[in-house]
């Protein structure tokens, strides 16, 4: 992939225990049709990912991220091939680590997911990272609600 300009203005790079601070959140709109790590997976674009980035603190008063993530991505079905509508609406805990040993420790002691905090966070890499885990591996519409196969010819067998 290219390089993205950083300085777009908008949504830089962001100091995660500042905002978790401050209680400071960022939002925006990504096309999930233009992330890399996405892009495979969604059947058609424009793909709009309403997303929202606060700060906050866990259970136990650490600093943390909430990153709530809102849209429809169309995906294929794996079982027929045709267009399935899947609804991401997430809101996941991300825990920061000041360093390498706080991210083990925090990894082995909490149940939120962690993140290494120590360099300014990229929200559209925070965003990506969640969307990945928000979509199927295999996508496939619920029983009974795929397309007929195109190739295969009503096999009607009346009397
Ligand atoms: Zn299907």
């Amino acid at each position: 992939m290219t390089k993205r300009p950083s300085s777009d203005g908008t949504h830089g790079r962001f100091d995660a225990f500042r905002l978790a601070r401050g209680r400071g959140s960022l939002d925006g709109i990504v096309d999930a049709a233009t992330l890399p790590r996405v892009a495979d997976t969604v059947l058609e674009g424009p793909a709009p990912i309403a997303w929202r980035i606060e700060g906050t603190q866990d259970a136990f008063g650490r600093p943390a991220l909430t990153v709530a993530l809102d849209g429809d991505i169309a995906l294929e079905c794996q079982r027929c091939l045709q267009a399935q509508t899947w609804p991401v609406h997430t809101r996941t805990v991300l825990v920061l680590a000041r360093d390498d040993a706080d991210l083990v420790r925090l990894d082995a002691d909490s149940d939120d997911e962690v993140v290494l905090a120590a360099a300014p966070l990229d929200p559209a890499q925070l965003v990506e990272d969640e969307l990945v885990l928000a979509l199927p591996y295999a996508p496939r519409h619920a029983d009974g609600e795929c397309a007929p196969p195109p190739d295969e010819a009503p096999n009607e067998r009346d009397h």
